[in-house]
């Protein structure tokens, strides 16, 4: 159960924005982390608290839904990253000088970057991440290729094995730290100087430098090369999918691992196809009198041509479909949908006109097809 914001403070429920102020500081300086004298953890869990409580209270609305709702609140209630502060910012930085309150969330989150770095004095870092984009073929994405793609990358120096250290070379103990990783420095404030602690910018925390730095690569331990890879298209693929090769991109440096490579497909349309996921559509143009009468048409596949039955009296309306014509899903397959289209002929002989003249009046009148 957290502990009430007046109690944090100390003050009573009908406090004055003025009291609440007052009642900060006053807490702010007791728990500040180079004067209080108990255990620092302690003092930090209290700072922050006084800082959430007066977050809260200094601001009119988000007092008033605290008065209501308390720490439930109407909808997931107080929730403070370190970078929210923002009103118990103001107050103490108003009263202990500029920056004064960043200072010691820099102290508390420096306390845990020191112990990590001393956990794991190491320059390896792992390899940044490349992001690349190829174009196919429709065919091929339906079913599947090997793609050949030059990708620009960081790959190890071959010089140095990775190392970043000219042959014959090695580490030595960093000049500006003295091999600790840390820089201790004097801090004044209101509150009096005190020591604080940061990451040597030299080696950055590992306590070592390089000798001499491999001729090659600078000590980078990279290099950076046009790399032929072959990428395996799965049969099927989306038109923008997103492909993971892991551990090819960029080299890790000084023995970290590679990053990964993300290529995003771009498929080409296709001159007669389109395509709704799984199923493909084709239009296809068919004479009047196919319709009518009933007979076979050509239909272009993804295999090729194939002749299909018209059955007599189609209406032009009518969707064929051709099921598993379509593109490759999981293991089964999408379908053909054949869209007719019927001709219209724009020049006729004469005899072609008298024939279809003498058909068309021989008909019924159209509104008896209704
Ligand atoms: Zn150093
Ligand atoms: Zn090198």
């Amino acid at each position: 159960m957290p502990k009430d914001y007046y109690e944090i403070l100390g003050v009573s429920r009908d406090a004055s924005q003025e009291e609440i102020k007052r009642a900060y500081r006053r807490l702010a300086k007791k728990y500040h982390p180079d004067a209080y004298k108990g255990d620092k953890k302690e003092a930090e869990r209290r700072f922050r608290e006084i800082a959430e409580a007066y977050e809260v209270l200094s601001d009119p609305e988000k007092r008033a839904q605290y008065d209501r709702f308390g720490h439930a609140g109407p909808e997931q209630g107080f929730d403070f990253g370190p970078t929210d502060f923002r009103r118990a910012r103001e107050a103490f930085e108003e009263f202990f000088g500029p920056s004064a309150f960043d200072e010691i969330f820099n102290l508390f989150f420096g306390e845990g970057t020191r112990q990590q770095a001393r956990a794991q004095p190491t320059r390896a870092r792992r390899g940044e991440d490349l992001e690349y984009r190829i174009r196919i073929g429709f065919e091929d994405a339906a079913f599947g290729a090997r793609v050949r793609a030059t990708v620009p990358r960081l790959v190890p120096c071959d010089r140095c094995g990775g190392s970043g250290l000219e042959p014959g070379t090695g580490l030595r103990t960093c000049p500006t730290c003295g091999g600790t990783g840390r820089i201790e420095y004097r801090q004044f404030t209101m509150l009096g100087s005190f020591v604080n602690v940061r990451t040597c910018p030299e080696c950055g925390g590992t306590g070592e430098v390089l000798e001499r730095p491999c001729r090659k690569c600078h000590g980078e331990g990279r290099v950076k090369e046009k790399s032929e890879l072959v990428i395996e298209i799965p049969k099927g693929i989306e038109d923008g999918a997103r492909l993971r090769l892991r551990g090819e991109g960029n080299a890790g440096v000084a023995g970290g691992p590679p990053g990964d490579l993300y290529i995003t497909v771009e498929i080409q349309p296709h001159p007669v196809f389109k395509r709704n996921g799984a199923d493909l559509s084709v239009e296809v143009p068919v004479h009047y009198g196919t319709l009518v009468l009933g007979g076979r048409i050509k239909v272009p596949t993804l295999e090729g041509e194939e002749e299909i039955t018209i059955a007599p009296g189609t209406s032009p309306d009518k969707i064929l479909r051709l099921p598993g014509r379509g593109m490759p899903q999981g293991r089964r397959r999408g379908d053909l949908l054949v869209h007719l289209k019927v001709v219209v002929p724009k020049s006729l002989s004469r005899s072609q006109r008298e024939l279809l003249k003498k058909f068309t009046d021989s008909l019924p009148p159209p509104e008896d097809f209704r």
